[in-house]
């Protein structure tokens, strides 16, 4: 396996995105760059960082507040909560992060507002939505998705910014695109029905999709092993 050297692997990744906006026809500012960092080590990150990337998503609670406590002194950096959101981790969410990407329970987004400090200021949140309505997977289903939305929009220490989805692997680039502009739909429609929300976010496209997603208005795309490399299985 060829040594990852993260300066190529991230310039890469970088034009990649920017290639993909150009070909979709978007600005080159139309979407940020989420590094996924989970199971990489901090110096990894920190390296990343020093190569001028803020945006950081993390999956594991306890192993994202290891990595925080290493790189405590990045006071820039921008951490993004992106994996399966349990209760009894709610508040190390609440104090640790400044965006949630997996909301998809209301019951969740009371604990994460009540547990908010203060003094943070709220908490950027995406619903997660079950695009591809997989039995058994996280997200929210669109039909309870206006409900869910309205709900979190009532919570004062949460700011609803948008949708998260991981839609079930597609081989081609338009099987790939179906469930993003699926989601695009969604987010319209919220913006619709809440005029007055601070909805401007997409959370989608990864390492094996991004070009679909940004063919489909992505906003934030979460790349992890175009960046990092290849995760090895967690233990
Ligand atoms: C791991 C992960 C990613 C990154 O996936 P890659 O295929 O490595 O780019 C993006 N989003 C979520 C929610 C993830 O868990």
């Amino acid at each position: 396996m060829k040594a990852l050297v993260l300066s190529e692997s991230l310039a890469a990744a970088r034009a990649r995105l920017a290639e993909a906006l150009r070909a979709a026809g978007r600005p080159v500012a139309g979407a940020r760059l989420l590094a996924v960092s989970k199971t990489k080590p901090a110096g990894l990150i920190r390296e990343a960082w020093q190569l001028g990337q803020r945006d950081f998503g993390e999956n594991y609670v306890q192993e994202a507040l290891d990595k925080q406590a290493e790189l405590a002194d990045l006071d820039d950096i921008v951490w993004h909560f992106i994996g399966p959101l349990q209760s009894n981790k709610t508040r190390a969410v609440a104090e640790h992060f400044a965006w949630v990407h997996s909301l998809d329970r209301e019951k969740l987004a009371q604990r994460l507002n009540d547990q908010r400090p203060a003094g943070l200021g709220p908490l950027d949140v995406c619903l997660q939505v079950n695009i591809s309505e997989e039995p058994s997977k996280s997200g929210v289903l669109l039909a309870e998705l206006p409900a869910l939305a309205e709900a979190v929009l009532a919570m004062p220490a949460l700011r609803l910014r948008g949708l998260m989805a991981i839609p079930a692997p597609a081989e081609d680039r338009e099987a790939q695109r179906a469930p993003f502009a699926r989601l695009r739909e969604a987010l319209a429609a919220l913006q619709e029905r809440f005029p007055d929300a601070p909805l401007d976010t997409l959370s989608m496209g990864m390492t094996a999709d991004l070009e679909a997603a940004v063919l489909e208005g992505a906003t934030l795309v979460r790349l992890g092993t175009a960046i990092f490399g290849e995760r090895a299985a967690r233990q």
